[in-house]
């Protein structure tokens, strides 16, 4: 009886057609839709393998899922460039691979001067088949109890360091920016209101953004 064979091979790397780009095992990937009117899918490349002779080379993809296409939907609190890093993985034709991608953690994409096309965040891992997300709780903020959509602006309360909407305390994104100091409805005092008067701008930085004190569940 004739021996199986293995006749794909394992490789290191891959450099994207018609570039100069190499990708390894690991990287983040942006690879062609189905349709050219959506958007690219973003997937983590966990194996690259060939034929024999190298030829015919394909990819393990892992999917990061958009929010639109979670079984909960987009929510108000997802981010323009929120992705969920699912279970679901495909071998595709390394063809479809149009360029690479970086998919941060919401800490350091918060951190980010600017965002490239390119760069994305991932702060829950998503169950393709239940919907379920890990973790299935985070931290909320504001009188509306949401958790951080790092696309909107927030004040910072410098008496309880929540953080808040300016449209949850009826104020306007142009005048929130010009505070220096803000108290919530909860700190306030007429001392402290005086103070928030005298002075402008404070757009929120990100290190506070991790504090979790209140949680609450994501679904
Ligand atoms: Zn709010
Ligand atoms: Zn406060």
């Amino acid at each position: 009886m004739a021996k199986t064979r293995t006749t794909r091979k394992t490789l290191d790397s891959y450099t994207i057609k018609s570039t100069n780009k190499i990708i390894k095992p690991g990287d983040c990937v942006l690879m062609r839709p189905a349709h050219s009117s959506k958007p690219s899918y973003v997937a983590k490349v966990e194996k690259i393998e060939s034929d024999a002779r190298g030829g015919n080379v394909k990819v393990l993809a892992r999917w990061y899922y958009r929010p639109e296409e979670s079984i909960g939907g987009r929510r108000q609190f997802h981010g323009s460039k929120e992705v969920f890093l699912s279970d679901h993985r495909d071998l595709q034709s390394a063809d479809t691979i149009e360029g690479k991608c970086t998919v941060h953690s919401f800490k350091s994409y918060t951190k980010l001067d600017a965002v490239g096309n390119d760069d994305y965040f991932c702060r829950f891992e998503y169950n393709s088949v239940t919907g379920a997300f890990v973790p299935d709780r985070v931290a909320v903020y504001c009188k509306c109890e949401m958790p951080y959509n790092p696309d909107d602006l927030m004040v910072q309360c410098d008496g309880c360091a929540d953080w808040f909407h300016p449209a949850c305390i009826e104020m306007t994104p142009e005048e929130a920016k010009q505070m220096e100091h803000f108290y919530c409805g909860n700190c306030s005092t007429e001392e402290q209101k005086l103070l928030q008067n005298a002075h402008a701008t404070s757009r929120h930085t990100d290190t506070k953004v991790g504090t979790k004190r209140r949680r609450r569940n994501q679904t």
